[in-house]
């Protein structure tokens, strides 16, 4: 296998952390799915330890199993997504994770952590490019909106394959939500206990509206909510296409690694 075609990708999110490592010809993951849980509070130091254990365990798993020599591991590009703005490696905002992120140089935190340079992108943003990468949308040109719905709601604008970072639509001010995250995220089923039903018709009156006032070419639904696709999908009065991930949980980590191998 080509090595160089090869990058480690690490999902953080508010409740659990994924990682592996990910041939880039084909988006597939060459390792186990490494995953721990959020250490409580999310602080930078206690996540950016995670991750340095969860990349230094991934390289042994390369080593071990005969595809990487460890200096080749070590030296592998590493790309690590946050659930926030991130500008030139620095957190901007911080939702749904501790508030000290904001301000936090992420890229010299966790590039310290794992022992080599990090690119560090917004969590929406790296599971964006992986759906346009290798997933459902896979070489369509135009403007593909993908929408990851989890404890909050992110957004990727990704035109003619080139990412336009940090669209924060789940912070839209809609039907009088400051934030309609706060009414839309998958997590408000459980939170409000409503149906999936329910949370659909949320779902629709927010993407038709985006549709309306930003007319992209399709939309992408990410996130925990995209296996029960066939469940709620179509969306009334969303006139262009809707498509579920097609790299589900994994969309995050094969777009981490996808963006730091680009550099
Ligand atoms: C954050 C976004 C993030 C999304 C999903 C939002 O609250 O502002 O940056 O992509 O949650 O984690």
């Amino acid at each position: 296998m080509g090595l160089h075609l090869t990058a480690i990708g690490i999902d953080v999110g508010g409740t659990g952390i994924k990682g592996g490592a990910i041939e880039l010809t084909t988006g597939e993951r060459i390792t186990s799915r490494h995953k721990v849980s959020t250490p409580e509070g999310g602080a930078p130091a206690d996540i950016a330890r995670e991750v340095g254990a969860m990349v230094a365990a991934i390289r042994v798993e390369l080593v071990e199993a005969g595809t990487a020599t460890a200096e080749v591991a070590a030296a592998l590009p590493v790309g690590v997504t946050l659930p926030g703005v991130v500008r030139d490696g620095v957190m901007r905002t911080a939702a749904n994770i501790d508030l000290s992120w904001i301000g936090t140089d992420a890229r010299e935190l966790l590039g310290a952590a794992v022992g080599a340079p990090c690119t560090v992108v917004n969590d929406a943003d790296a599971a964006g490019v992986a759906e346009v990468a290798f997933g459902e949308v896979r070489g369509l040109p135009g403007v593909t909106m993908v929408l990851t719905f989890g404890t909050g709601i992110g957004s990727a604008l990704v035109a003619d394959g080139v990412l336009v970072p940090n669209f924060e639509l789940g912070h839209l001010e809609l039907d009088g939500f400051i934030s309609i995250e706060k009414h839309t995220a998958a997590k408000v089923i459980e939170r409000e206990g409503i149906t999936l039903a329910e949370w659909a018709g949320r779902a629709a009156r927010y993407i038709g509206y985006l549709e309306q006032v930003m007319n992209p070419d399709r939309f992408v639904i990410g996130g925990s909510i995209s296996k029960n696709a066939d469940q709620y999908l179509p969306f009334a009065g969303v006139t262009v296409p809707v498509v579920p991930a097609k790299l589900r949980n994994d969309a995050g980590i094969i777009g981490a690694a996808f963006l730091a191998a680009q550099g």
